[in-house]
């Protein structure tokens, strides 16, 4: 039997979590799933260290700081207002890693211009 954490922000929009989502999908799998409610690391069961790694994530600081953890296997659900989709992670050095898959194709703005823009001030 493979083991396997999963870790997703808390969301305020929904009433389960998307690791407990996972369970009935699963149900009779030989694949135990272990949902965390927890942010990345805050647990030592969903923390670096851990082998398999189930995502869900939505910003590039939580990608990152999963993939810091060196897990040998990743697997990443993503959705958008029209699609879903998923990838696998399981080659850290060779193939692209779940950070890789998020690489900017364009300047970012930094953290000032974010809260400028977000307060309706002009950037400095
Ligand atoms: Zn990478």
């Amino acid at each position: 039997m493979s083991h396997a954490a999963s870790t997703t922000r808390p969301s305020r929009n929904r009433s389960r979590t998307t690791p407990s989502a996972s369970r009935p999908a699963l149900a009779g799998h030989p694949l135990a799933v272990e949902p965390i409610q927890a942010a990345w690391g805050a647990n030592a069961r969903a923390g670096p260290g851990v082998p398999t790694v189930l995502a869900a994530l939505d910003t590039p600081e939580a990608r990152i700081a999963v993939q810091a953890g060196l897990p040998e296997h990743v697997y990443n659900a993503w959705t958008q207002p029209a699609d879903l989709g998923w990838s696998r992670h399981e080659a850290f050095g060779t193939q692209p890693c779940l950070v890789c898959l998020y690489w900017p194709d364009r300047r970012q703005p930094s953290q000032h211009e974010l809260i400028a823009d977000a307060l309706g001030q002009a950037d400095l």
